[in-house]
């Protein structure tokens, strides 16, 4: 009687699926977010929380459009994570943090769930979209992981749009810097040539001071023909030194796809989701353990993550439509939209 089921379970989800994971209904989704941190209701004005579900919406639905036309899951990905690299809301391409040296090191990654191809770039300052340099990475170099120098020559071999550095730069950001290194007793670096002249008046503080911090961007996707897909952005961690390196261009840290299993992008403070090889843990509990993808990222972030201090969180998602996210900091921007269901987007840990 066993066996029998045995056999007809095989039938039904094919000899390499995974215990709990059925074949793809043949139905596109995509989870996408901003970024996780202290950002909560009291300090956030109307107006910037406004700008920032205005813009998640606008990345989705250039994802799900890509979804929809029956794209694949890279292209909606790298699609989404390029229009939250051209906005200076986001720690990621124009926007981004800067490194203690006064310069903007970017880190970006992506990877194939049907092929567990990937490709992955860290500390880039020329090219206008790290996401499509990492992606140029994955199918244009016998490599999986590019950096400094050498990775901003293969941007150039690549044909990748490069912009000079100051391209980067943004005032607030800036600010945010000197704000920092001033506490921490560190030297001011100058301003970045090519940056505009500073302000006569002082930037107003349009935002509380730690989302200043966060603001990585990742999009996982499921495509229509089953095939999920997972990318990260960031300018990293603000007033990083000594070429530090975070977990978003680490496959398996930050970011992670797998058909077997599941694909995540994960945001927070990267030492901790290196340890712990984050996204790689949630889709192993997927894909060993049999757990539901939402239960799987809880027990990551909220067991795993939380007994080592750490903060921050993640999106998932399964080839068989699952979609989840979890993070144990007050907000984390965030949206999610399957074919034929409604948007949702979040930004504070009291909302659904
Ligand atoms: N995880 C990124 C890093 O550590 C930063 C973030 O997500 O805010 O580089």
């Amino acid at each position: 009687m066993l066996a029998c089921a045995a056999i007809a379970l095989l039938a039904v989800t094919g000899a390499n699926a995974q215990p709990g994971l059925q074949k793809s209904s043949g139905h596109w989704a995509i989870v996408l977010h901003g970024g996780a941190g202290v950002i909560e209701r009291a300090t956030m004005s109307p107006q910037m929380e406004a700008a920032y579900r205005a813009s998640i919406k606008q990345a989705i639905e250039a994802g799900a459009q890509v979804l929809d036309h029956g794209g694949h899951s890279l292209d909606a990905v790298e699609a989404a994570i390029r229009i939250m690299e051209d906005d200076p809301l986001f720690n990621a391409g124009r926007g981004a943090v800067f490194a203690a040296d006064g310069t903007n090191q970017l880190d970006a990654a992506i990877m194939d769930g049907a092929t567990l191809r990937a490709g992955a770039v860290a500390d880039i300052t020329r090219t206008r979209h790290p996401i499509s340099l990492a992606r140029a990475v994955m199918e244009k170099s016998p490599h999986v992981f590019l950096v400094g120098p050498g990775a901003d020559a293969f941007s150039v071999y690549a044909g990748l749009e490069q912009v000079d550095p100051s391209f980067f730069f943004t005032e607030r950001r800036w600010q945010s810097l000197i704000k920092q290194l001033q506490k921490e007793g560190l030297p001011i670096p100058p301003r970045p040539a090519g940056a505009p002249p500073p302000p006569q008046a002082p930037v107003a503080d349009i935002e509380p001071a730690n989302v200043h911090e966060f603001g990585t961007v990742g999009v996982v996707a499921l495509d229509r023909q089953g095939n999920i897909a997972a990318g990260t952005s960031t300018g990293g961690t603000q007033a990083k030194r000594w070429g530090r390196v975070g977990d978003s261009p680490i496959i398996g840290a930050g970011t992670y796809a797998s058909n077997q299993s599941c694909a995540v992008s994960a945001t927070g403070t990267g030492e901790y989701f290196i340890r712990l090889t984050v996204a790689r843990e949630v889709c192993s509990l997927v894909q060993f353990k049999g757990l539901k993808l939402q239960q799987a990222a809880d027990e990551v972030i909220h067991k795993e993550l939380e007994a080592l201090h750490g903060d921050g969180g993640v999106i998932a998602l399964t080839p068989d439509g699952q979609m989840a996210w979890s993070f144990n900091t007050p907000g984390m921007f965030r949206a999610r939209l399957a074919e034929g269901g409604a948007l949702q987007i979040g930004v504070y840990n009291d909302e659904p």
